[in-house]
């Protein structure tokens, strides 16, 4: 390859990839052209490329499969979350000063798995369940013992409970949303259909794996007048008054599943633990927290061990996964429920490898801060890929693949482990007073 003329120009755009474990392969061209004269102000074709192509980013979000892209996802996650809870790119400053809560909202108990230390489940007197399996645990497991968060008996354990869960968990979340802010109103003495000229509710969440392989929910959540950022919340928008409407509104709001003749109907609601933290404003939270959501975002559902990365299309590929027993049965419940009509719009068998949990990972809502697609228009332009006023874009684009050759891939890792090296020296230069420009690399 590095005897290959186009080699150069080639690493080049490895390099403008990042490294990118899995680029796209795009053939195409963009003309430029000024709006009012016609003059052709820039142009690029892919004809003149190495192998006639251009490599963009995969932009995969997990570390597992492609490290160079989930570490630019992990900064920009970072940039996201803390900006709505600090200001920055483009939202101000103020909303530091407003109420905002650290809210974690957990999956409710479908069995008793093992935990970790202290010990597991004492439990006097023993005792075993129908199957001749015991109820209690003495031992005190480590946090990476296999038995962590595998239940105490399988026959059990609620299957069918907790993979519906998953399917309903966003819905579950949309309803405690409205329903915070019916309380907020009414604890404020608002009509609740007019919540929304006196203020508006703001989150951006993360949905997380536990041991149990169960989702839970992290999530700030912001309280602002009815312009957004920009605006100041009422007088009786005070932080305790958001944390009691938070913690009632986790106990009580809840989703009925279809009726299904084999399952029945399930009422769904969110556990008992509910943890709410209000963040104080210029607080040494902020920053933890933000680097908390972006680091979780980054792992694939492989490295926490619950699902696979990848879809599974047959009964074959939950035989084959490497995952633990229960997430297996987990799997083959999504399976199983997967085929039962009055489920079709849940699609349990397309997010089979997600055990049932559809959506995104990271979901916020529109007045929380900035986007992905703003920070990475921000990046673009930092780049030197400014736009002209008046020009006219005419762009042909065409998929002709994607991934790299072993030997390319090879030189891909080099350059992004050669680009995080960088990272990593310039913000511990930065932390030792060496004035290096680190913005981008705290997360
Ligand atoms: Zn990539
Ligand atoms: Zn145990
Ligand atoms: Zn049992």
């Amino acid at each position: 390859m590095a005897q290959d003329p186009d080699f150069p120009r080639w690493l080049q755009q490895i390099t403008a990839t990042g490294g990118c474990a899995h680029p796209v392969h795009l053939s195409g061209s963009t003309t430029t052209l000024d709006g009012s004269t016609g003059e052709i102000l820039h142009h690029y074709d892919t004809r003149d490329e190495p192998g006639e192509r251009l490599l963009v980013r995969c932009r995969n979000r997990r570390a597992s499969i492609c490290p160079a892209c989930s570490r630019l996802h992990a900064g920009d996650t970072f940039h996201l979350v803390r900006a709505g809870l600090i200001g920055g790119k483009n939202v101000p400053t103020t909303v530091r000063t407003r109420p905002r809560l650290f809210v974690t909202l957990t999956a409710p108990s479908f069995g008793p798995v093992h935990r970790a230390g202290p010990t597991c489940r004492p439990r006097r007197g023993g005792g075993a369940c129908e199957h001749g399996r015991p109820l209690g645990c003495g031992t005190v497991h480590a946090p990476d013992a296999p038995a962590v968060g595998q239940p105490f008996c399988p026959d059990c354990y609620d299957y069918t409970g907790h993979v519906l869960w998953h399917a309903h968990a966003s819905k579950l979340w949309d309803r405690f949303v409205i329903d915070v802010r019916r309380r907020l109103a009414t604890s404020a003495g608002v009509v609740q259909s007019r919540f929304a000229r006196h203020a508006r509710l703001s989150f951006a969440r993360i949905a997380e794996y536990q041991k149990r392989a169960a989702v839970h929910v992290h999530a700030v959540v912001r309280l602002d007048g009815p312009g957004g950022p920009t605006d100041e919340p009422p007088p009786w928008g005070t932080p305790d008054r958001l944390t009691r409407a938070v913690h009632a509104s986790a106990q009580r709001v809840t989703v009925r599943t279809p009726y299904s003749p084999a399952v029945g109907e399930l009422e769904l609601s969110w556990g008992t633990q509910t943890d709410v933290r209000a963040l104080h404003a210029d607080g040494p939270d902020d920053d933890a927290v933000a680097a908390y959501v972006a680091k979780y975002v980054t792992k694939g559902t492989d490295e926490t061990g619950a699902g696979t990365d990848h879809k599974v299309t047959t009964r074959d590929d939950i035989n084959t996964a490497p995952v633990s027993r229960h997430v297996r049965t987990l799997m083959h419940a999504c399976w199983d429920l997967g085929h039962l009509p009055e489920y079709a719009h849940l699609r349990l068998r397309t997010w089979t490898h997600t055990l049932g949990y559809r959506g995104h990972i990271l979901t916020k809502s529109r007045a929380y801060s900035t986007t992905y697609a703003a920070l990475r228009a921000e990046r673009a332009h930092h780049l030197g890929h400014t736009d002209i006023p008046d020009a006219i874009t005419d762009a042909h684009w065409r998929y002709v693949g994607s991934g790299h050759t072993p030997g390319a891939a090879l030189i891909a890792a080099g350059v992004a482990e050669d680009l995080a090296d960088c990272r990593r020296l310039s913000a511990e230069a930065s932390q030792q007073g060496g004035g290096v420009d680190n913005s981008s690399a705290q997360a």
